[in-house]
């Protein structure tokens, strides 16, 4: 008999039922993949793996013998809040097609800040008539603070584009044609240095609040922010602080404190910032199918559960 693999979710109807239609197919001849609401009794009690996106955390207690979860998204704070210590594995989701959409997105709004379209879409509206120096990529500098599987494959993208790339990370990196940096001089210079500065880092107790007074106001003068990792990261007084006096020249920011951003909240309309929806890099449904049935597949064959955040570190 194939092994029942439940299917925990708390995301919207919408959402649930593509998975619900795109698992049970990519895992086929693997398991069975059953809503958590479907199970038995039986097969809570013998589930060792469940696949998880935005589970009730209730409902992952009650399937008692689980040694590991599938997260069906990259960022993993919230699960890493919300499930025990001592609970099962959490394996976060790590497929080459978000590395390469979240390089196309920091392609595309590096490019957006670089031919300073904040500045003509505001001038458009004024009917203002009037061209500005260009600079060429090769004068410029953008800065990816967090060098792992997003931030690594944006900045080779963004040195493919003839940008100068200045990486940060907690530990000392090397990737060719990217200057690496880590510690706090480290941040401080990719700060001083970057005309772009690109944030592709987890959301842990390290990171939260990293970008505060001190250090937003170490920014180059005129340069701008783009937030793609957690919001909590920016501390948000002391970013609007910095683009109200400077340093900073425009913020994009596509993850925010609250989501969906309040109606309230100052940064909707102010003249520097750029609002996303949180859509950088969605996790695409069919080519993440597949890389957590790969997943399943080599753990019901060998045993093996793919690398597990480290609790400890907090990615
Ligand atoms: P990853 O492979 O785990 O890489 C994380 C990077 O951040 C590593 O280079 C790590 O340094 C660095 N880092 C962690 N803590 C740090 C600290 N305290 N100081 C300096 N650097 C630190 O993660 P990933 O797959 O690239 O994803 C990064 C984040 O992107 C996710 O956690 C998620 O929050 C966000 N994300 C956003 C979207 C969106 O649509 N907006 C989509 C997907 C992911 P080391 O190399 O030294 O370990």
């Amino acid at each position: 008999m194939r092994p029942v693999v439940p299917f925990v979710s708390s995301a919207s109807p919408d959402e649930r039922q593509a998975w619900r239609e795109a698992l049970p197919q990519a895992l086929d001849g693997i398991a069975d993949v059953k809503p958590f609401e479907d199970l038995t009794d039986d097969e809570r009690t013998a589930a060792r793996v469940a696949i998880v996106a935005n589970p009730d955390p209730a409902n992952v207690a009650a399937l008692p013998n689980l040694i590991w979860v599938q997260s069906l998204w990259a960022g993993v704070e919230r699960l890493m809040g919300e499930l025990p210590a001592d609970g099962p594995k959490i394996v976060r989701l790590t497929d080459p097609q978000m590395a390469e959409t979240m390089s196309e997105a920091v392609l595309a709004w590096t490019l957006y800040l670089h031919r300073g379209m904040p500045r003509y879409v505001a001038q458009q509206r004024q009917k203002i008539w009037q061209d500005h120096e260009l600079k060429r990529p090769q004068e410029r500098t953008v800065g990816i603070l967090g060098l792992g599987k997003l931030g690594a494959a944006a900045a080779l993208r963004m040195k493919a584009n003839s940008f100068n790339v200045l990486g940060w990370s907690r530990t000392e990196k090397s990737i060719d044609g990217i200057a690496c940096r880590h510690g706090r001089d480290g941040l401080l210079e990719v700060l001083g240095k970057s005309d772009f500065i690109v944030l592709l880092m987890p959301l842990t107790d390290e990171t939260r609040g990293l970008l505060g007074r001190g250090e937003l106001s170490a920014c180059k003068k005129g340069s701008s922010i783009i937030n793609f990792a957690r919001g909590p990261i920016i501390d948000k007084a002391a970013l609007l602080d910095a683009l109200d006096q400077g340093p900073l020249g425009h913020a994009v920011l596509d993850v925010f404190d609250v989501e969906p951003l309040p109606p309230s909240s100052r940064l909707w309309d102010h003249a520097k910032v750029t609002v996303l929806p949180h859509i950088s890099a969605p996790t695409i449904i069919s080519t993440a199918s597949g890389i957590v049935a790969g997943n399943i597949g080599r753990y019901f064959e060998d045993g093996t559960i793919p690398p597990a955040v480290d609790r400890d570190r907090g990615y």
